[in-house]
């Protein structure tokens, strides 16, 4: 069988899931003996290709215009979708704005926060992601295969999926790999 290949991409996120993934440690040249890592953050393409991938990771949440269109070009070009993290599973952190009006949190961001200094007022509206009504989970914009959660997930909880995915099965995730310390 040849190496399947694997994108990844983050969406409104901190870096914590992808640092996870890459705390898999030396497991990542196994996976390199298995899988073609064709995009992600740390790589020169960062979207799927247009030939699409077995296995798309997406990990954040849907918070902006852009992270809409990227989510769906992820879902257009993989086979099975892992939504990776809490942020991804249900919004995690990123839904706490969502007890706000959009204009109020991009007030607050922008404009009022004490570290800002912005006497003009300006709220960036070009060339950027207009930030959605709410910040959403992967599955309110797109269907998710495998549902990975944490904060982030575990890299042994990681590698498991992986590697059950590489097996050619879908991977259960038991209370033993979704516990944390
Ligand atoms: S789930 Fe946690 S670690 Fe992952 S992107 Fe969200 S806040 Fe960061």
């Amino acid at each position: 069988m040849g190496k399947i290949r694997l994108a990844t991409e983050w969406l409104d996120a901190c870096a914590g899931c992808h640092m996870s993934i890459l705390d898999i440690d030396e497991r990542i040249l196994t996976l390199l003996e298995h899988a073609e890592i064709t995009s992600s953050p740390i790589t020169d393409l960062k979207h799927p290709p247009a030939d699409g991938v077995d296995v798309g990771i997406l990990t954040g949440a849907v918070s902006n215009t852009h992270q809409v269109e990227a989510a769906k070009e992820m879902r257009e070009h993989c086979k099975i979708l892992i939504a990776l993290g809490d942020c991804a599973v249900f919004g995690g952190i990123c839904t706490m704005r969502n007890f706000f009006p959009k204009e109020e949190v991009l007030r607050r961001g922008y404009i009022e926060t004490e570290s800002t200094h912005n006497p003009e007022g300006i709220i960036p509206d070009e060339g950027i992601g207009i930030l959605t009504d709410r910040a959403m989970a992967v599955d309110e914009v797109v269907p998710v295969d495998v549902y990975l959660p944490g904060c982030p997930p575990s890299a042994d909880a990681i590698w498991y999926v992986i590697t059950e995915l590489l097996a050619g099965r879908k991977p259960v995730l038991s209370g033993e790999v979704l516990k944390y310390e």
